[in-house]
């Protein structure tokens, strides 16, 4: 099916001259920002053009379609999981993602922690931060995290590697820019707090809309779902 590759191909490349525009202006490298391509609403097709592409790091929100996916696609593509995760899927998610960007309470990351343990890994994650209140979104607050965040870095067995948020969803992308400088500024806050072996180097932030405006705010992580697989 050319046609679909095609479209595929014209949206990776208009996305990927976006994100290299967006790290010309911040005076940051194409290399810095990682694009994980978010296929929860693609079909197993698309996705599989989209790593013919080159595209390797992709994104589910669904424990159950992750584990699907991941069967079918493994081969030199690397898993993210960034949906809400339950306590009692934990186990599948440490299967197959090498990096869960949506630990959204210290009880699923000790939950993480345990299920790490007696599966011997020891998983990378972020902690993600309701950095706009708002009360729809899940996510730990600014003030929890830093009131805690010497408990949140003494669990074992996990990797906390850097941060996550989801801005509003709103008409201009604009908006976005200052909870995107605020959890970069909650992360330079923590790491200045941080036992020697934790290491905030991720910022998992910008979607869609507003990737563009995250890089410029320092995300090293972007999630894009509609720009990649939308029809022309
Ligand atoms: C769906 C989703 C995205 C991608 O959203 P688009 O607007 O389609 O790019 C990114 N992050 C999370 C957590 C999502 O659930």
């Amino acid at each position: 099916m050319p046609h679909m590759r095609d479209h595929l191909a014209d949206n990776l490349n208009r996305v990927q001259s976006e994100i290299a525009a967006a790290c010309r202006r911040a005076g940051r490298l194409p290399s810095e920002v990682k694009l994980v391509a978010v296929t929860k609403y693609a079909e197993l097709t698309e996705v599989r053009r989209l790593t013919e592409l080159g595209v390797v790091d992709l994104g589910e929100s669904r424990p159950q379609q992750l584990s699907e996916r991941a069967d079918q696609l493994s081969a030199g593509v690397q898993w993210h999981f960034i949906g809400h995760l339950q306590r009692n899927k934990v186990k599948p998610v440490l299967s197959h993602a090498v990096l869960i960007h949506s630990v959204d309470s210290l009880r699923l990351l000790e939950r993480i922690s345990a299920v790490a343990e007696e599966m011997s890994l020891r998983p990378r994650v972020l902690l993600e931060v309701n950095v706009s209140g708002e009360t729809s979104k899940n996510g730990i607050s600014n003030d929890e995290l830093r009131s805690q965040w010497d408990v949140f870095q003494a669990v074992p067995n996990v990797e906390i590697t850097g941060l996550m948020t989801m801005a509003p969803l709103v008409d201009d992308p604009e908006t976005a820019r200052p909870v995107f400088r605020q959890l970069r500024l909650l992360r330079d806050e923590l790491t200045i707090r941080s036992l020697s072996h934790v290491k905030l180097t991720e910022l998992s932030m910008g979607m869609s809309g507003d990737f563009a405006i995250a890089i410029e705010e320092g995300a090293t992580l972007i999630r894009i779902g509609s720009r990649l697989f939308a029809s022309p």
